[in-house]
């Protein structure tokens, strides 16, 4: 289980995006990396190919690494390190360590 997740609102830290925030859209674990909705946007040049499509320069997000990202808590209501720990059910939740907030 990693500290991001999707649907996570995430903070950036780091990079040109740096004090963005947004929402978790994809995590890829296998390379430690996230989509962010609005975060680390390029522009990517298409071209007519089809009558219904238009071309043009369209703005799409790409991946950031998830090093660079911080986990937004409701309670602090800013940027925070996350915590585990364990239920006596054995179940893993995830919580604020400034606030110990749970983060759902
Ligand atoms: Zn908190």
């Amino acid at each position: 289980m990693g500290r991001i997740r999707r649907n996570d609102t995430v903070t950036v830290m780091a990079g040109k995006d740096k004090g963005k925030t947004g929402k978790v859209l994809r995590v890829i674990p296998a390379i430690n990396r996230a989509l962010v909705e609005g975060v680390n946007l390029i522009k990517k040049h298409t071209r007519q190919t089809r009558n219904d499509q238009q071309g043009g320069i369209i703005e799409r997000e790409c991946t950031i690494n998830m090093s660079n990202l911080q986990v937004l808590c409701k309670g602090c209501n800013r940027p925070v390190r996350v915590g585990y720990s364990k239920l006596t059910s054995g179940e893993k939740v995830r919580f604020c360590k400034k606030c110990n907030e749970t983060i759902t």
